[in-house]
């Protein structure tokens, strides 16, 4: 027990001299991201990623090596008929199985809240309409599920794109949709539209090129910044490997049912097809 608490205060010695560094912090433990929070305060700005941070997706077809091949195909359908494609998409999207990444997120989110501390989401996809909606607002959908109100802290803020067409990046109800340019430039303009100068950033996200695209952007603001890379969604194995079989199965059914199987139904079905000697 003794060592435990150790070997705990040590860890935290470690993220704590990390950040003395100007480092970027790596942790797994949510309870050390509670930690490095306790140092903020209201004229603090607290930004988490989305994908692989709040939540994530369950499927070995929605991992990079199987969404590869799922946008390429999606892709391929867009182009004959935009309207399948984006009907397909958003089929994925409402069904695919997700999951919190850690359980106690919301909670975390909340007491930020609750402390009258800005709490806001910045994600890498692009607002794009998608099959009488949009992307932004499917987002914004699914993390309530999760339990997730980040427009909270924004009730005067309207939605907005932050360029001339729907490649620019895009706010709405706390969250900010960088696209294809860096998350540091699309958080930038929301500030600017949002009238907001931040004492200290705190920002969560599981990719180092996001954490120092916003890192570089606020270089030469008198910002103290405490970039987190959070690493707890390595430690959630998948239960299925991808599979190149599976995943036709799973557009046969998508494209004939107008449903997607998870990877976990597609097995059960063939199993039980196994049993009955069908194949
Ligand atoms: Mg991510």
């Amino acid at each position: 027990m003794k060592i435990s608490t150790f070997s705990k205060f040590f860890a935290f010695l470690l993220l704590f001299s990390q950040i003395a560094l100007g480092k970027i912090v790596t942790t797994g433990s949510l309870s050390d991201i509670e930690k490095l929070l306790d140092d903020a305060d209201e004229q603090s700005l607290v930004i988490f990623d989305c994908d692989d941070v709040l939540i994530r997706q369950t499927d070995a077809t929605c991992s990079p090596e199987g969404w590869a091949v799922l946008s390429g195909y999606l892709s391929a359908v867009s182009k004959k008929s935009p309207e399948l494609g984006q009907k397909l998409t958003r089929t994925i999207w409402e069904t695919a199985p997700q999951t919190l990444v850690d359980s106690d997120m919301p909670r975390l989110v909340a007491k930020l809240q609750k402390r009258g501390i800005k709490v806001m989401v910045l994600t890498k996809m692009a607002n794009k309409p998608l099959d009488g909606t949009t992307s932004a607002d499917l987002r914004v959908d699914e993390l309530f599920r999760f339990g997730f109100d980040f427009s909270k802290m924004w009730t005067n803020l309207r939605p907005k794109f932050f360029g001339l067409d729907w490649k620019s990046p895009y706010y709405k109800s706390g969250i900010v949709f960088s696209g294809a340019g860096g998350k540091g430039d699309a958080l930038k303009s929301f500030l600017k539209y949002a009238k907001l100068k931040p004492s200290k950033i705190f920002f969560i996200d599981d990719k180092v090129e996001n954490l120092k695209s916003v890192e570089h952007a606020f270089a030469k603001d008198r910002v103290r910044m405490t970039c987190i890379k959070y690493t707890a969604s390595k430690k959630l194995s998948r239960k299925f490997e991808f599979s190149n079989v599976r995943l036709q199965i799973q557009l046969h059914l998508l494209n004939e049912e107008g449903k997607w199987y998870s990877d976990e139904e597609v097995e059960r079905r063939a199993a039980e097809k196994l049993k009955e000697g069908k194949c």
